[in-house]
């Protein structure tokens, strides 16, 4: 019998009732050559953490800045709540934010940009939905009027096409600015993949989401860091990770040409046994070769896409490399351990705090 009645004891626990109250709260920043921002941003978030939740803490990732951006956070490590996890190298966003969120010991997660462009203020609307019930809070673009043609339409190309049949959709125009429930963020240390593509992992993992709309702030100090051949690649690494119609693309299209290249076949035969036409054109003969060449170096370039993430994937190496783990966060007094996914690898000893 595969049905168990309740043990009395299971049937009588009450549902939870009442708003969560948020014991600790943390926020994950990830910084590449922010020195500048980071002056503007960490007062504003430190008096904003410490009204919302009794227990705060501040995880600064540098992601192998060049600037002086290691040397403001280190100073800034004195402060009470503020750690530095100083990356090996420049490792990327997506991986800046799993070191993170790794070392993150809140009951909540927030992430937020260093430059800026997320408002701290809105932290607290986040909290808010967070303790009516939500287990993630992320913040959704009103419009996209500030962004360049190319990023625009290439942002709607890219939903449409990723959330094509899927059984969980990608909200266009949510980022990485969010609140996570502990749940969410140990679900999301869990999904061993190397490929971090975090906007599709978010909504890969499910859970209770409300989406708060805003409007990004200019960025204060500095310019983008991801370049239009980097948002491609980052667009490429999403669909990759999260899709295979390329590969039934591919499929189709080679049915679609199998059938054309058999029919014509079949219509030259019947002329010849009609007319007893000699065998001509040379330039049919070159077009077509030269189109068959070039869809199948197509067809082998989109499987080789896929071959060369499987081989990222074996692999197996961390996502980040830590040199230096500066400060204390909640971690003295922190309820619960780290999570268990080990994406990363510390390269050294935490050093004594200050
Ligand atoms: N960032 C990072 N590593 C990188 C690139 C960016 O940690 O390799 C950080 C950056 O410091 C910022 C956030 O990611 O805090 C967003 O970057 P950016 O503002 O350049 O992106 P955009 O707002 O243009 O999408
Ligand atoms: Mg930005």
């Amino acid at each position: 019998m595969l049905f168990e009645t309740p043990t009395p004891a299971l049937a009588a626990a009450p549902p939870p009732a009442g708003p969560r109250v948020l014991r600790s709260l943390s926020c994950v920043v990830p910084c590449y050559n922010e020195a500048a921002n980071l002056e503007l941003l960490l007062p504003l978030l430190r008096a904003q953490l410490a009204r919302l939740a009794p227990q705060w803490e501040i995880i600064l990732v540098d992601d192998g800045s060049t600037d002086a951006t290691a040397q403001r956070m280190t100073e800034w490590t004195r402060t009470p709540g503020v750690r530095a996890l100083l990356l090996s190298r420049n490792f990327g966003k997506e991986a800046a934010l799993c070191a993170g969120l790794e070392a993150a010991h809140g009951d909540a997660v927030v992430m937020l940009d260093s430059d800026m462009q997320h408002p701290p203020a809105l932290l607290e609307t986040f909290v808010r939905h967070w303790s009516a019930g939500a287990d993630v809070v992320y913040a959704v673009r009103a419009h996209r009027d500030d962004e360049s043609t190319f990023k625009r339409v290439g942002t709607e190309w890219f939903y449409n096409l990723i959330n094509r049949g899927e059984r969980f959709r990608m909200p266009p125009g949510a980022g990485d600015f969010r609140l996570m429930d502990r749940c969410v963020v140990d679900a999301l240390m869990r999904l061993p993949e190397r490929n971090r593509f975090m906007k599709g992992l978010y909504a890969w993992v499910g859970f209770e989401s409300v989406a708060v709309p805003y409007v990004p702030e200019e960025r204060a100090h500095g310019t983008s860091h991801f370049s239009k051949r980097r948002l491609v690649g980052l667009g490429l690494a999403g669909l990759t990770a999260f899709s295979v119609w390329p590969l039934r693309t591919v499929i189709a299209m080679g049915t679609v040409l199998a059938l054309a290249a058999l029919g014509y076949g079949a219509y030259l035969t019947v002329m010849y046994l009609l007319h007893g036409h000699d065998v001509s054109g040379w330039t049919t003969i070159v077009v077509s070769l030269m189109l068959f060449a070039g869809i199948q170096l197509l067809s082998l370039g989109v499987v080789a896409e896929y071959v060369g993430r499987i081989y990222e994937e074996v692999k197996g190496r961390p996502l980040y490399l830590v040199k230096r783990d500066l400060g204390q966060g909640l971690a003295s007094g922190a309820p619960s351990g780290a999570p268990s996914g080990a994406q990363g690898v510390a390269a050294a000893p935490p050093p004594p705090p200050g």
